[in-house]
């Protein structure tokens, strides 16, 4: 029998009555901008008195979820599992299946889940809140809720019926729960290179919205801060906000990008184009609806049926 798994996680607080919130990264092993805040917030919260003494209720921290994952710096781990799809997994499984058992157990415990995402080596996603449109209406308000105080521009409620995922384990064990997504690829590289979490007095907009979400619970004192421009779009066909299945590359190849993240596109609009290192023939990709481009690949080489592009559907601003 293969050896349980136990996630390697930073406990604060429970001194004081308040919800248990949980906040991993990491589920995905080349997300490193949601890794390094969720390690700023457990540095943070180790060297600050005042901070730990003004904390209510538990906050439960784990940088790298998926460590096999990280170690090989893919998204996937040994075993070629997406932990994304092998929730909740099982107990004796592969060393996935083992990491989704051992995480679905922390999510169970939890008041509220957050996990954070990025698009990884390959995918740029326009920084968003995402949440599961729930069956059960006092979930789906505050799950709803907590995606807009996060603060991010993009707030995306989804279908209900995707399985596998943290989110999913979260919605079976009747635990609110929101994911993150911000950038990826070579932008995420350019921020972290930039210093993203260099200085303790500007916060990154991934501590900003744990830190939001923090004080929207009362767990911490001060005022949160808000988006000015914040658009909120809900998706209720089934299957919404599965990005590794829309506008699917129809051959294998070079991808030229024609539009922008977050650039409004008509139905029909070219998206992008693949066209083969020796010449030839140039494939084009184009929009399926009109809406915001929320998720572009921003990596040259692209393999047949790799999602090139996710576009959402947005109505009035918030
Ligand atoms: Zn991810």
């Amino acid at each position: 029998m293969n050896e349980a798994i136990q996630l390697e996680f930073c406990r604060f607080g429970g001194n004081h009555v308040g919800p248990n919130l949980l906040i991993t990264a990491g589920v995905h092993g080349d997300e490193y901008l949601p890794m390094l805040a969720v390690g700023e917030l457990i540095r943070r919260f180790d060297s600050d008195d005042r901070l730990r003494r003004e904390l209510r209720g538990t906050l439960t921290l784990i940088p790298v979820v998926n460590r096999s994952a990280y170690h090989a710096g893919r998204r996937v781990g040994d075993d070629g599992r997406d932990l994304a799809r092998t929730c909740p997994g099982r107990q004796d499984g592969t060393v996935t299946e083992r990491v989704a058992y051992a995480l679905s157990r922390q999510i169970a415990e939890a008041d509220f889940y957050i996990d954070l995402h990025s698009g990884g080596t390959e995918l740029c996603v326009l920084p968003l809140a995402g949440y599961m449109l729930h069956a059960n209406s006092a979930i789906l308000q505050r799950q709803r809720k907590v995606a807009c105080v996060f603060g991010l521009p993009f707030v995306w409620g989804t279908s209900a019926e995707l399985q596998g995922r943290s989110l999913s384990v979260a919605r079976d064990a009747g635990v609110p729960a929101i994911y993150i997504e911000y950038l990826g690829a070579h932008r995420e590289l350019s921020e972290l290179s930039g210093g993203a979490f260099a200085s303790a007095g500007i916060n990154h907009p991934l501590l900003t919205g744990c830190l939001n979400v923090m004080r929207h619970f009362e767990m911490l004192p001060g005022a949160i801060q808000r988006c000015d421009d914040q658009q909120v779009a809900e998706d209720w066909r089934v299957g919404s906000g599965h990005m590794q299945v829309s506008h699917p590359a129809p051959t294998g190849g070079f991808l030229t990008l024609k539009v922008k993240l977050g650039q409004r596109v008509s139905c029909g609009e070219l998206l992008a184009e693949i066209e083969s290192l020796f010449g030839g023939e140039k494939h084009a990709v184009v929009a399926e609806q009109d809406g915001t481009v929320v998720m572009l690949r921003e990596y040259p080489r692209i393999n047949e049926g790799d999602s090139v592009a996710v576009i959402v559907e947005t109505g009035e601003q918030s």
